[in-house]
């Protein structure tokens, strides 16, 4: 999902695509099949699945790429002979929406360490595998994910799923001095007090609100595949002692667009790894004026 966080070295991150598997484990399932009519050009080598790929050039201009996938002269799920996608002295081969594409590599060894998956991105600039946009919200319209974010308890290693409703509400927030982010960890503000059983943070000048949130992946149906990944939005709003909103929900995460990499900064908290993803949610990062801090 966009928005999930992929460690690179000292910086963060955004995971510009949206990862696919499937449910079937025999080779069926590593079929994969054009979503779109246009032409289809292949960069392959059998040992390097993280930079193979077949991009189809739709009319538009725009590219979609299915990545860490090769092209097969055989369709998995027919075990038929097919015509396999090449790049025909730079032609490129026609597709049709269906069209069968080639597979899934297969997590072997000496094909380069992917897990079984299609990653796909869509591009309307260059060649650069980064894409652009969130490919759910461009390509799959309507689209209802089912199920709800999880908040996660505690922030690092593991963790434990933690409903929203839950009585242990306080724990899946923290609030932070200013200047929090993924290389400056700040001190978490610590004061609260009991009212009738709940407890109170105090929050005072200017503060970051940090939260683990998780979402599960999607499956063919919309609902649960289970595993994590990025979330696409969250939101905050804030209540008054009689629960009372104060002020608008403020949505400043939101991944429908990608944001430049080196915002992930101050999105993600220091905590964050490829599989544990902690957002610092006052932060907004697709704000266009080069302002991230939203506190
Ligand atoms: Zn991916």
């Amino acid at each position: 999902m966009v928005g999930e966080f992929r460690s690179n070295g000292v910086n963060a991150r955004f995971h510009g695509g949206v990862d696919f598997t499937s449910p079937l484990t025999d080779n069926s399932g590593k079929a994969v099949f054009s979503m779109h009519a246009g032409t289809a050009f292949v960069v392959y080598s059998a040992s390097n699945c993280l930079n193979s790929y077949i991009r189809v050039r739709l009319q538009d201009g725009s590219d979609v790429y299915y990545k860490h996938i090769k092209p097969s002269s055989t369709n998995p799920v027919t075990n038929q002979s097919t015509t396999e996608i090449s790049n025909n002295n730079g032609q490129g081969t026609p597709v049709q929406i269906g069209t069968f594409l080639g597979k899934m590599f297969g997590n072997l060894p000496g094909e380069g360490g992917c897990t079984i998956h299609v990653h796909v991105n869509q591009n309307t600039t260059s060649e650069s595998l980064q894409g652009s946009t969130n490919f759910i919200n461009r390509f799959v319209n309507p689209f209802t994910d089912t199920e709800r974010t999880s908040f996660m308890y505690p922030f690092g290693g593991g963790g434990t799923a933690t409903d929203n409703t839950s009585a242990n509400g306080y724990k899946i927030a923290e609030f932070r001095m200013n200047g929090h982010s993924k290389t400056n960890p700040t001190n978490q503000l610590g004061e609260s007090e009991s009212i009738n059983g709940t407890i109170y943070k105090y929050a005072y000048g200017k503060i970051y609100i940090v939260t683990r949130l998780k979402d599960v992946n999607i499956g063919t149906d919309g609902g649960s595949f289970g595993g994590n990944s990025g979330v696409n939005a969250a939101s905050y709003a804030i209540i008054n002692s009689a629960g009372v909103a104060v002020g608008q929900e403020v949505e400043n995460l939101n991944f429908n667009t990608i944001p430049l990499n080196e915002r992930g900064n101050y999105v993600f908290d220091n905590r964050s790894d490829q599989s544990n993803h902690v957002y610092i949610i006052t932060n907004n990062p697709t704000a266009t004026s080069g302002r991230y801090d939203q506190f």
